[in-house]
This record gives C-alpha cells, structure tokens and sequence, in this order.
C-alpha cells in the first residue's frame, strides 16, 4: 500500500516535470503542482490556504516569472542575492521574493528591503548582521532558521540539536524576528524515503514553540521540493518550495 502511494505521487510529479518546452508550459505545471498540493491537503486533513507554494525561479529567465505570474504566482524564490537585485526591478511589485540560498553577511545589505523573508539563517553571525542592516533600512526582517536534519555534510543549516539554543540567541536582536525552521531533505527517488524526517523538522518546531520564546513563532514550516513536496504538505508544511516541478529542469551552462 505505502509502496504504491509512493509510486503515484513520484507519476505525479515526473507528470508534471516532463511537461517542458512549448507554449504555456509553466502555466499547465502550475496548475498542475496546485492540484497536487490540494489533493495531498485532502489526505492530510488540511486546509490548501495554510500552505504557501514558493516557485522557486532561480536561473530562470524573466519571462518565464512573468507566465507564473500570469497564472497566479505571488511567492518567488531565489537562492542567489543577484538573481534578486536583477529580477526584482523587472518584475511586479506585489511579489513576495523569498531567499531560499546560503546568504553571506556582506551581501544581506543588498537584499534586506527587497525580501519578505529569509529562510536559510544559520547562524548567529548571520543573524546579527541581518538585524544591523534591517535597522538601518528601518524594517523588520522576517527569518527561519536552517536546520540540516539529516546531518548532511553538504549541506548548510544548524544541527537539530542546536536549533533551540540558536533561535534563543537570535530572538533577542532587535529587527529581526524568527517565524519558523526551514530543511532541505536530501535528495532521493522515493519522497517516503523523507517522510521521516519532515516529522522531525515538524516536532522539533513544537517542541520550540513550547518554550515561549520572546518573539519567536513557530508559525511556518518550509520544507518540501519538487521531488517530495506532496509528503512535505502530508507532514505539515506550510510553504513548500518548487522550482523544477514548475519551470521544468535547470540548465547550469
Ligand atoms: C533549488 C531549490 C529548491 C527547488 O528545487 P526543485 O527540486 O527544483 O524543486 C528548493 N529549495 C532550495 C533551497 C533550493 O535551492
């Protein structure tokens, strides 16, 4: 049974990625991730409004942001501050950009009135020149903290460990304010295979949310991509990241 659901969820989505070239491609995923996201909504019992889906356009050209905004999208992720700094003066106004990427201190400056929120933050370092620079632009920034929950070497965030005491130390900067975690699951053909760990991330953010931090909420969850975002949403996520399963395959020629 579990390994059959795998299989149709892993049909839905290569359904969607093979979709590539010609005319209205992003429109027709879109629709067709928007659908996938309800349905698992279904199966979790959840309301399809709690979960934000982020198109994720990095290395993508204007006019394929522009066929998704088209069709509705308003959340935009990039992974890249220059990507930002480009694209923003291109597009509409009224998109949420999202930074999704490994972000280095002396680059926050350039971004930090330009996105709605950052979610790769894992460090304290990281987090204080966020706060410096917010100040200056007299904002706010709205961050999650990085968690890499399997452990991997590759990749960037804080174990989950010293998720707690991370978020303790940042909660007391001024201008910034933790909104929730953010993972990146490793990659694997089987989404089930991630399943676990997504429960991980979602308890972890309970069980700091039961410490009533100051300025602290635990109210958003981003974790889930192209190849494991319908598990993601069954698990709890509420902003799930899609990058492939929208604009079709990236080329980094
Ligand atoms: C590229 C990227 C994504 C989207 O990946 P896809 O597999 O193309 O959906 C999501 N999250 C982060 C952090 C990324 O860098």
């Amino acid at each position: 049974m579990k390994v059959e659901k795998a299989a149709r969820l892993l049909q839905q989505n290569v359904g969607a990625i093979r979709k590539t070239g010609g005319n209205e491609m992003v429109k027709e995923n879109l629709a067709q991730v928007q659908e996938n996201i309800r349905r698992a909504c279904e199966r979790a019992g959840r309301d399809p409004n709690e979960v934000t889906l982020i198109a994720v356009s990095k290395t993508k050209p204007v006019p394929m942001l522009e066929e998704a905004y088209e069709a509705g999208s308003r959340d935009f992720g990039e992974n890249k501050v220059q990507e930002i700094v480009d694209k923003h003066p291109q597009l509409p106004q009224d998109i949420r950009w999202h930074m999704i990427g490994h972000l280095q201190r002396n680059k926050v400056k350039y971004i930090i009135d330009q996105v709605c929120l950052i979610h790769s933050v894992d460090s304290l370092r990281l987090a204080k020149e966020i706060s410096s620079q917010a100040e200056k632009k007299q904002v706010n920034a709205d961050i999650l903290i990085e968690v890499n929950i399997a452990g991997e070497e590759s990749k960037f965030g804080v174990s989950a460990e010293d998720a707690a005491q991370l978020i303790e130390e940042v909660s007391v900067l001024p201008h910034i304010r933790v909104k929730g975690l953010m993972a990146i699951a490793p990659f694997v053909t089987n989404p089930e295979d991630n399943r676990e760990y997504f429960r991980q991330i979602r308890k972890l953010a309970v069980d700091i949310d039961a410490k009533n931090i100051d300025n602290v909420t635990m109210s958003v969850l981003s974790m889930g991509m192209t190849g494991d975002y319908m598990v993601a949403i069954e698990e709890g996520a509420t902003m799930v990241r899609v990058g492939t399963g929208i604009f079709g395959e990236r080329n980094y020629k």
